[in-house]
């Protein structure tokens, strides 16, 4: 049996998140936008960071790898199809290539469209969804289209439901007031929300959702909602035409 993990959230810079993932003596950091934070929380739980995990090469995501490969030694691992662009990149990974990590199967999902090379890392039931699944969204579509993302999320969807969602950003409670918009008849949405902004207001991260709740609230991955598409007045509409509709509404919210 390996050792359980743990996982410890990191805020860094203005919203983003980094993940110390710790199992036995081996410790991931997932996406460190920046090298302090992440070594702030190190040295208060007393890990040894040995690996550097990148869902995507945007800065914000990968601005620490270089200074914590430096200190620490630690392996960089990120998607093979954009190692060009992940800094420090020692191990490109694609759909299919699972590792371990500390005796734990690490699996590999190649989800892209927010950047052509972006992949989800799950780990003992955590998905490492970096920009593509955000908790109540979804990323931006900067290297691909509406209907590559959705490609991407019906691929995460079909993760079992206890998966639990560590995102890249704190972007919950905006994503849920756009949420709230197309789906006000939503209870279940309606109830996260209010535990949601209690959250917020006492400073404490969002992350982690289970995906089975994102399914029941994350207009992303509810294009085929009644009262999605009623609000949208697109009833008939196929599933990704309505979804690019989605995506572009929440850009101008
Ligand atoms: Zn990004």
């Amino acid at each position: 049996m390996p050792a359980p993990v743990e996982i410890e959230v990191v805020s860094c810079l203005s919203d983003n998140y980094a993940y110390l993932v710790k199992t036995g003596d081996v410790c991931a950091v997932v996406d460190p936008s920046e090298p302090e934070p992440v070594k702030a929380a190190l040295a208060r739980r007393g890990w040894k960071l040995t690996h550097i995990l990148n869902t995507h090469h945007h800065l914000d995501h990968t601005g620490g790898n270089l200074a914590l490969k430096a200190e620490t030694g630690a392996v960089v691992v990120g998607p093979a199809k954009d190692a060009a662009r992940i800094p420090g990149l020692d191990s490109g990974v694609e759909e299919g290539s699972d590792w371990e990590l500390g005796g734990h199967k690490v699996q590999v999902l190649e989800v892209p469209a927010h950047t052509r090379g972006a992949i989800t890392f799950v780990i003992d039931g955590n998905a490492f969804t970096g920009d593509t699944l955000f908790t109540l969204g979804c990323g931006r579509l900067f290297e691909g289209d509406a209907a590559m993302m959705w490609k991407s999320l019906s691929k995460l969807m079909r993760l079992p439901d206890d998966t639990k969602i560590w995102c890249g950003h704190e972007y919950t409670q905006s994503n849920g007031r756009f949420a709230l918009t197309l789906e006000p008849g939503n209870q279940a949405l309606k109830a996260r929300m209010n535990e949601v902004n209690i959250a917020r207001a006492a400073g404490e991260p969002t992350v982690p959702a289970t995906l089975g709740l994102e399914k029941q609230t994350n207009p992303f991955l509810r294009p085929d909602s009644a009262e999605i598409r009623k609000s949208l007045g697109m009833e008939k509409e196929d599933t990704v035409t309505v979804f690019a509709e989605i995506r572009e509404r929440k850009n101008s919210f």
